[in-house]
């Protein structure tokens, strides 16, 4: 049993014109074995969120803690996070020309792990996790990312969750721009994954589209850098219906 615990989290970026805030106090507790959703329109601070945790040096936190277990997340560097146990899929995975899927993986297996995994039963490991997001085996070979279309992308995020097996992960919009396809393979892929029972998931998207192949016990409607409300998955059936508009409104009347 694992808790990541963020409270009163502000965080701020660097604008043109000096320091932006963009996180204005959340508070969030996820634990083993919970899946959570958090829902919210373009821009209010849900990536921000997501690289405020993983550890992104373009975010400043200003106050409030995250952490693990009881653990300070935020005096960890980024590896020592993925150690900890905290996975990242990002909104838009980076390309990493010259370096190989295979290498890729195994070096960050290593990383996570603090151990070279051993090469018969890893060959076997990535080849099951490949097949199971449905990736062709060629794609081992191939630089990361590189060329992939945004679904390769995501399948690439699940691949990486499937073999790093960490305790927490975040997946930021790991649902947009994918077919209906795709979309089945990476919810099996991070039902696989919640299903091991001890496993925590923050899964951030825009749409509710992705909720019906993913049951979240919680959703978090996130607006304007903070959560607005809080409820189990009937919540998201609401914001199907009625948008995010009366929150919109309510964070401008307040602010
Ligand atoms: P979301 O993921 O919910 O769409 P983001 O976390 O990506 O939102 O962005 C939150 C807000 O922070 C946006 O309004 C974005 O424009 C702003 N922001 C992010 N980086 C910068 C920056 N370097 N300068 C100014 N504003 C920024
Ligand atoms: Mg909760
Ligand atoms: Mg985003």
């Amino acid at each position: 049993m694992a808790t990541l615990e963020i409270r009163d989290l502000h965080v701020s970026v660097i604008a043109e014109d000096g320091p932006k805030e963009i996180l204005k106090g959340v508070d969030l507790t996820v634990r083993s074995g919970e899946t959570h959703a958090i829902m919210g329109p373009n821009g209010s601070g849900k990536s921000t969120l997501a690289y405020s945790i993983a550890g992104h040096p373009k975010y400043t936190i200003t106050s409030g803690s995250v952490t693990l277990d009881g653990q300070d997340v935020l005096a960890l560097s980024v590896d020592q996070r993925a150690r900890a146990g905290l996975f990242l899929a990002m909104q838009y995975p980076v390309e990493v020309p010259g370096v190989s899927v295979a290498n890729f993986l195994r070096t960050a297996k290593t990383a996570v792990d603090g151990e070279a995994p051993k090469l018969r039963t890893w060959v076997k490991d990535v080849n099951a996790a490949m097949a199971a997001v449905q990736m062709d085996p060629e794609f081992a070979n191939r630089s990361v990312n590189e060329g992939f279309s945004g679904g390769e992308k995501k399948r690439h995020e699940i691949l990486q969750l499937e073999l790093l097996n960490p305790k927490f992960a975040i997946l930021d919009e790991t649902d947009s721009g994918l077919d209906i396809d795709a979309l089945r393979v990476v919810s099996e892929g991070v039902n696989r994954f919640s299903s091991q029972g001890d496993r925590g998931v923050l899964l951030i998207t825009h749409y509710t589209r992705i909720l019906r192949y993913i049951k979240p016990d919680y959703v978090h409607v996130f607006v304007a850098g903070r959560i607005a409300e809080q409820g189990g998955a009937e919540l998201a059936e609401r914001l199907e219906a009625e948008g995010y508009d009366r929150y919109v409104q309510a964070a401008k009347a307040e602010a």
